[in-house]
């Protein structure tokens, strides 16, 4: 049982009333409490961040390096304990949680390593007595607001490349991921200096409107919806303020005749249904070109059969349940829409899969037409729609057709068609004989059209989102 508490300058701080958590795995089971707080300690949040941050900045880039290296450190010795609140907490099965709490050290080793390497250029100048370099500063006071589909991941890849920089931070994590955010922030907030990491839980659309509206955040780093990023996005422009959005997906995945048909299954079964669906790139449309249709179709639907629905702290577990009552309703609402559209229910459907808490049965759509509901809105739960298309050229159509443009998968042998999708498809991160989800932390995440602000995460992209320039110009006397 955690009584999760706002961290504030260094210090944990209960505020007021709590709520209470409990598992979606089992509802009536504990977990946790969280503050109810709003906008006045979000206030002293953002205070503790502005009064830390001229020391932190000044401290330079290689000893923010190295805190960062320390936090590492002391994040790994709690990996299973993590893991096993996250899967508690939010549903996701203890495996993945253990890989995610793993990713949330090497993320924080690799922003360690940031702080010694080179930042900014020397450009040559028409004075050859002029030194003209650029040196990259932290924006200031920055805001992560972030969901609750990786409770560790998401909030230390945005707030170590920050903090990194020189920023310093105040997290608002999602409500239903918030004792996560809680024990991962306490556990290494004392290796910063006081102010450097804030948290603050509770009323999570009164706090994120105070913190995206306060005159000291001079930027904010979003994931969640595309209807809360959009509205971020212009009070942002409105304030002359960066800002980073990471939002929904509908990630397909193309099988051409000549894949390799169990690397594609192994793969589209992984990307549609591990986290129970809720990735942003989660595979959710599968199209399949002529000659192995049928084939395909059979072995997915055999595949997703066989797969554990269960506890996510059973090792055996691959499908937990979904995070919320609410996210069980709205993925049974689209699957009642896909169902009413004329899609063919093979599997799954069902939505209490034989459990108290708040599952969803692994679920397969046959021959659905790309104009459908289900494979135009991001539904976020193990929901897959088949799709048939006559060739490659019509296949990269279908999955262009959608808002969305996060990632996008081809199976095939063929150079040719890998480089045909390559080019065509609208998606930020492109993949071939790859799973939809999974890319690497060292290399740019983010999405075109409506999944993301044009900005990327991760990586050195990172940085230069978390940073501005300076132009230098020293002349000798
Ligand atoms: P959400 O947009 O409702 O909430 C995300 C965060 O924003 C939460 O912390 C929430 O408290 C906060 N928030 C809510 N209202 C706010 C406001 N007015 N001002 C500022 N902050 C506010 O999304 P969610 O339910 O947490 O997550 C599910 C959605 O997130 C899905 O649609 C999914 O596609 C998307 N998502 C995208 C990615 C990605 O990387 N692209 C990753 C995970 C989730």
């Amino acid at each position: 049982m955690i009584e999760a508490k706002n961290i504030v300058a260094g210090e944990e701080i209960m505020a007021g009333e709590c709520v209470e958590i409990f598992s979606p795995a089992h509802p009536d089971a504990l977990v946790g409490t969280i503050p109810l707080s709003g906008a006045t300690e979000l206030e002293s949040a953002v205070d503790a961040a502005g009064t830390a941050l001229l020391g932190w900045k000044r401290l330079g880039w290689v000893a923010r390096g190295n805190v960062l290296l320390q936090a590492a450190l002391l994040l790994e010795q709690h990996v299973e304990e993590l893991a096993q609140l996250a899967a508690t907490e939010m549903g996701k099965p203890i495996g993945e949680a253990r890989g995610e709490a793993q990713r949330a050290v090497a993320i924080l080793r690799y922003y360690a390593g940031e702080g010694f390497r080179a930042v900014g250029q020397v450009i040559p100048s028409s004075n050859p007595r002029t030194l003209q370099y650029t040196i990259r500063e932290p924006l200031g006071v920055v805001g992560v607001i972030t969901p609750w589909n990786f409770p560790l991941a998401i909030p230390m890849w945005k707030m170590a490349p920050a903090l990194v920089c020189g920023n310093t931070v105040v997290l608002k994590p999602a409500e239903q991921s918030s004792l996560t955010a809680y024990r991962m922030v306490s556990l290494i907030a004392s290796v910063f200096p006081a102010g450097v990491m804030n948290l603050v839980l509770g009323r999570g659309a009164e706090v994120g409107e105070a913190l995206i509206r306060h005159p000291r955040i001079r930027g904010i780093s979003f994931t969640g919806s595309v209807a809360v990023g959009q509205h971020i996005a212009q009070i942002a422009v409105s304030r002359g303020i960066k800002y980073q959005l990471e939002m929904g997906g509908k990630n397909p995945v193309i099988v051409a005749a000549d894949a390799d048909l169990e690397m594609a299954l192994d793969y589209t079964v992984s990307g549609a249904m591990r986290s129970a669906g809720q990735k942003c790139t989660a595979t959710s449309r599968v199209i399949v070109l002529p000659g192995i249709y049928e084939e395909f179709r059979n072995a997915l639907v055999e595949r997703i059969r066989s797969l554990q629905v269960g506890d996510p702290l059973d090792s055996n577990t691959y499908l937990g349940p979904v995070v919320s009552k609410a996210q069980q309703e709205k993925v049974h609402h689209y699957i009642e829409a896909g169902i009413a559209e004329g899609g063919r229910l093979l599997t799954g459907g069902n939505v209490d899969a034989g459990f108290s808490g708040y599952f969803v049965a692994p679920t397969v759509f046959d021959r659905v037409v790309a104009t459908a509901t289900i494979a135009q809105e991001e539904i976020f739960g193990p929901v897959v729609a088949l799709i048939p298309a006559g060739d490659i050229n019509e296949a990269i159509q279908i999955a262009n057709s959608v808002r969305y443009g996060l990632s996008a998968s081809v199976f095939t042998r063929s150079l040719s068609t890998a480089m045909e999708f390559i080019e065509r498809v609208e998606a930020g991160m492109v993949r071939v004989n790859e799973e939809t989800a999974g890319v690497e932390l060292q290399a740019p995440f983010g999405g075109m059209k409506e999944s993301s602000s044009h900005s990327r995460e991760q990586g050195t992209a990172a940085v230069d989102f978390y940073t501005e320039t300076k132009t230098v110009a020293i002349r000798a006397m």
